[in-house]
């Protein structure tokens, strides 16, 4: 791999592995389609950042300042979109570098939006009602002057949801005075949010898994079946990884294994998703259920299956792990789950990789129709968001494949190119201002 022109501008943007990994990842894309260096070297840093500090009033009547970041990777394609991340270990680094994918993301699925990412470093889990509303708020407002519907578009992301995006919606509208339904997504259905978006991400994913296994037949290779002798393991119990189990156990293909921060549970003959969820939904873990046996989320990444769905958090299959994984695919429902080196590795091992910025673009692509019905202020069936949904998709991963056999590379390269390649077009058309 030869470098990129340059080195990273700054030190600012490389302290985590995420960004780490992208950047990584992108030099590995742009030396395989030849891409103009004037562009790699725009595209390696984000174009704008905002760190603030979020003070908000603890219930117990202290004050504390939490931090909190938005960052616009690129947005040569239109406004900046993407989750904001309420997480203990979010900083501005990895919010770059999940920007990043953001603009690849869009670009590859053939939206009209750029990439951006929001965060604050806070532990969501010990934050009451009252604060976390608190912190959503005063988080919007200080970063209020970079975001709006034509500007910048948050959604929900890890450790935020439809409520955090109703305070959000709500805090912006009122400093300007009147409701303004597009300045996020994701949001509840009562006040502009779209029917299925809730679903969309982890039901991309199970789309993207099932044409893989059709594109592998279609191949020649061994891929899985999608019936009742398919094993599939979900690592994250989360807005992805349980939406995305009980779309596979409606399929009837096998879950024999789940997980959430807490720790997982296997069971060889399947798990019952829908008790699952009863049991998740009393108790807030799957941790303890009583029908299966229970495995560390370490144990669940090296079962052997079919299909490993690492749907929580970045970072799990590194080097360390990658000669003990043991599946046919590998559906990357989190941002940057496997590192660029287990990437390697397992590409070469002929596992097939379906790479995060296609698997999971359902969220963005359902944020993207609700952003346009928001628009419009006219309202799709849930029919018929699901089909588009399905329909680009569709396209998308047929796009992967063909880019995949024209430059004779791994899946994750395939789809950076086909999403560089249609942000590179685009930037050398615009040009470089001034
Ligand atoms: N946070 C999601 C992602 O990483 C969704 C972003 C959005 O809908 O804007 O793709």
């Amino acid at each position: 791999m030869t470098q990129m022109k340059g080195t990273l501008s700054s030190h600012l943007w490389e302290s985590s592995d995420l960004y780490r990994n992208s950047v990584l990842q992108l030099q590995e894309a742009a030396e395989t389609m030849k891409l103009d260096p004037n562009i790699a070297e725009r595209l390696k840093v984000p174009k704008r950042a905002l760190i603030v500090s979020v003070p908000i009033r603890l219930d117990d009547g202290s004050i504390r300042c939490f931090e909190g970041y938005r960052v616009q990777h690129n947005m040569t394609l239109g406004p900046g979109k993407g989750g904001v991340r309420f997480h203990p270990e979010v900083n501005l680094s990895e919010v770059a570098g999940l920007a990043m994918l953001m603009t690849f993301k869009c670009s590859l699925v053939g939206l009209p939006l750029g990439g951006a990412k929001g965060g604050i470093r806070v532990d969501p889990t010990q934050l009451s009602r009252h604060e976390a509303q608190a912190l959503t708020r005063r988080y919007t407002s200080e970063i209020n002057m970079i975001i709006g519907p034509d500007k910048d578009i948050p959604a929900p992301d890890i450790g935020t949801d439809a409520q955090h995006m109703a305070w959000m919606m709500d805090t912006y509208s009122q400093e300007k005075g009147f409701a303004i339904s597009g300045v996020v997504t994701g949001k509840p259905i009562e006040i502009g949010g779209s029917l299925g978006r809730a679903e969309s991400t982890g039901r991309g994913v199970v789309y993207t898994i099932q044409h893989a296994a059709r594109h592998l037949k279609e191949v020649g290779k061994s891929g899985p079946k999608m019936d009742s002798t398919t094993t599939v393991s979900v690592h994250g119990f989360g807005k992805v990884g349980a939406v995305a189990a009980r779309e596979i156990y409606d399929l009837n293909t096998k879950v024999v294994a789940i997980s959430d921060v807490q720790g997982g549970i296997y069971s060889k003959n399947g798990l019952n998703i829908p008790d699952v969820e009863n049991y998740f939904a009393k108790n807030r873990t799957i941790k303890g259920y009583p029908e299966a046996d229970a495995i560390t989320n370490e144990e669940l990444l090296r079962i052997k299956v079919d299909i490993l769905i690492p749907a929580a958090i970045d970072g799990v299959i590194t080097s360390q792990n990658v000669s003990q994984i043991d599946a046919k695919i590998i559906a990357e429902g989190a941002n940057g789950p496997i590192t660029s080196r287990a990437m390697m590795e397992l590409e070469e091992r002929g596992t097939f990789i379906i790479p995060d910025i296609l698997c999971n673009a359902g969220g963005v692509i359902v944020s993207y129709f609700e952003w346009v019905q928001g628009l419009q202020n006219f309202f799709w069936s849930e029919s018929e968001v699901n089909g588009k949904l399905a329909e680009v998709m569709a396209s998308a991963f047929q796009k992967v494949i063909d880019t995949q056999t024209r430059f004779k590379c791994g899946m994750k390269t395939a789809a950076l190119i086909a999403g560089v390649d249609r942000l590179n077009r685009a930037m050398l058309l615009r040009g470089l201002f001034p």
